[in-house]
């Protein structure tokens, strides 16, 4: 009776009372409860059992949206004429247009060129941390900075932990204390860790990945941008699986403009049997499923996301593989024959730089590469690595050096073989970079008929890129060329091919340019009745010279031409003739 007469008496402060008590419950309990209301609040869903979110940073898009200035949204930029003294001093030094990243702001805005259905995608909502490693040898100031701005800017505080930028025996002094200093003022997330000499990229990301102490290790080269919610696309797969590594889409900044474009929508990372990194297409049913992660049997190397227990397992990187060249074959092999995965994820998308040119030496004496390239051979490849061996001889004579502790993690991790990884991951390799080479359809010299002192000469004399003469022949490289089992037409074993990008009017210049094998406009023929040389799947149009000024090009075919016609010194005749019949077929 009486508590209830007290009751309804006090009503009215017992409930006030109560409400207080429970809201100073709420604001000094330990974070979870606070961070399970708030998280929920924030639009974390359960699809199929798995609470997922959209960590896309809306407020911070809309700040960018409002940016201006030069290469702001990623467009183009240049710099006036007046400062083409300091433009030439910093390209030299970059082999970019370092001078023109200072013009641009570290935090400018990209356009979005993700997958349209990228802006829907939900990721799990408790994803691990992250450190993002950056090795860097001389990089410029701005380059470098933008890079560890684009990744923090863009990323949920709350996953990216530290970024570590691994410095390899920087000589410029504005990469010392000033660098320092400027972190800890500015992006106190980000230190450097500094090498007594130059280590190399390899183990410079080695030892950026022995300070880090996220979930997640993530390199980066030293001149890379981050796009729009960049971080959970890699970070989600490897929460699924620990033994998954992710890798973005790598786009281009343009070495001249920093214009930002996309290289491609996507392709499998591969490698022929020289280690040249090659692309394989994407497989019908990724295709279909874009923009989920795809298998790749091959990462591009300098970009991509591992557990740091994942990575430790497989013994990091080969300690043993020095300055550059090997690794991403060395760590893709160890990650698909050591019961792992590797995926591309195309809601991730990275920019980066590729240089005009190589700026600085490599530090060492002989033959590094080719060593780095045995010790992948030799403990990851087994009989596949004759194949490798069989073309490059030479690679025979280069010594390892101990092997042991790389034999060791094969063992220890009980990896499967390199014919596994061949005929289940890399399953379409040998259909693009066949074991053996198929015989050439036509090999030697390309004689003119016309005027047979000329021959075609493969060294440029205009345009870097541009096949422009003939030559008095002579059995020197420069005129040997041949017209390979993949149609195309190249110099003797070289990498770049015969190319007619833009097929416009009667006569059109003839580029050297990267072999792709995919036909189109590398595609050739010879014609063995009338001796002409015909360019693409229709033949419209033929090599032809002008022998008077030794120009060489394509123009409208014209049997009656003397100048359109060529004598190789070797052609396979039978198979000249069965040319339509064999693959690749255009
Ligand atoms: N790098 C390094 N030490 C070296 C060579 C390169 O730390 O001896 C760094 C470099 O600064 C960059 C990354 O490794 O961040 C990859 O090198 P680079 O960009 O020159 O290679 P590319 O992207 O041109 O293949
Ligand atoms: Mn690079």
């Amino acid at each position: 009776m009486r508590l209830r007469r007290l009751w309804v008496r006090h009503q009215g402060k017992l409930l006030a009372l109560g409400i207080l008590a429970l809201l100073v419950i709420l604001a000094s309990s330990p974070t979870p409860l606070r961070d399970l209301v708030k998280r929920e609040e924030e639009g974390v869903v359960v699809v199929r059992g798995e609470r997922k979110k959209d960590y896309h940073d809306h407020d911070y898009l809309r700040v960018e949206s409002r940016q201006k200035g030069p290469g702001e949204m990623g467009i183009a930029a240049s710099l006036p004429a007046s400062l083409d003294r300091e433009k030439d001093d910093l390209y030299k030094v970059n082999g970019f247009n370092a001078r023109l990243s200072d013009e641009i702001a570290l935090n400018r805005s990209l356009k979005d060129i993700r997958h349209p259905k990228c802006k829907e995608k939900l990721y799990l909502a408790n994803l691990p941390t992250a450190a993002v490693v950056v090795p860097f040898h001389n990089e410029h100031w701005t380059t470098l900075l933008r890079t560890a701005v684009s990744a923090y800017n863009r990323s949920p505080k709350h996953l990216l932990k530290e970024i570590i930028l691994v410095d390899d025996a920087s000589t410029k002094d504005f990469l010392g204390r000033k660098l320092d200093e400027y972190l800890a003022t500015h992006l106190p997330i980000a230190r450097v860790v500094r090498l007594p000499e130059r280590w190399g990229l390899i183990r410079a990301r080695l030892e950026g990945a022995k300070h880090a102490t996220a979930d997640v290790l993530i390199f980066l080269d030293s001149h890379t941008e981050c796009t729009t919610n960049w971080l959970p696309p890699l970070l989600d797969p490897i929460a699924q699986d620990y033994k998954t590594a992710v890798c973005p889409f790598i786009d281009v900044i343009d070495f001249e403009t920093f214009e930002y474009r996309a290289q491609d929508e996507g392709r499998r990372g591969a490698f022929d049997w020289e280690f040249y990194y090659k692309r394989l297409p994407v497989l019908p049913e990724d295709e279909k499923n874009m923009p989920e992660p795809f298998k790749s049997p091959v990462m591009a190397g300098g970009l991509f996301a591992i557990s740091s227990k994942f990575f430790w397992e497989l013994g990091g990187y080969d300690p043993g593989l020095d300055i550059w060249g090997g690794e991403q074959y060395e760590l893709s092999f160890k990650i698909w024959q050591c019961h792992g995965t590797m995926l591309d994820a195309p809601c991730s998308r990275i920019g980066h730089i590729y240089r005009k040119f190589a700026p600085f030496p490599n530090p060492r004496k002989g033959n590094f590469i080719a060593r780095n390239y045995r010790r992948v051979a030799e403990v990851w490849m087994d009989e596949y690595k004759q194949y490798l061996y069989m073309r490059q001889p030479g690679w025979l004579k280069v010594g390892t050096g101990d092997l042991s502790d790389q034999l060791a993690v094969r063992e220890r991790n009980k990896c499967k073989s390199f014919k596994w990884f061949m005929e289940n991951i890399a399953f379409d390799l040998t259909k693009h970079y066949p074991l053996v080479e198929p015989p050439d359809y036509c090999n030697g010299t390309i004689q003119s008929v016309a005027e047979p002192k000329l021959c075609v000469d493969s060294k440029l004399k205009g345009q870097f890129d541009r096949l422009d003469s003939l030559g008095q022949c002579g059995q020197s490289s420069q005129f040997m060329f041949q017209l390979t089992a993949y149609k195309d037409l190249r110099p003797l074993k070289s990498h770049n091919c015969f190319d007619v990008p833009d097929l416009k009017g009667e006569r059109a210049p003839v580029l050297l340019f990267g072999c792709h094998k995919g036909l189109g406009n590398q595609m050739w023929k010879y014609d063995v009745d009338n001796q002409m040389i015909r360019f693409g799947h229709y033949g419209t149009h033929c090599l032809d010279a002008s022998v008077g000024n030794k120009e060489v090009y394509v123009a409208l075919c014209d049997a009656t031409s003397m100048t359109q016609k060529w004598k190789w010194s070797y052609l396979n005749e039978e198979r000249l003739r069965n040319y339509d019949n064999l693959d690749p077929k255009p």
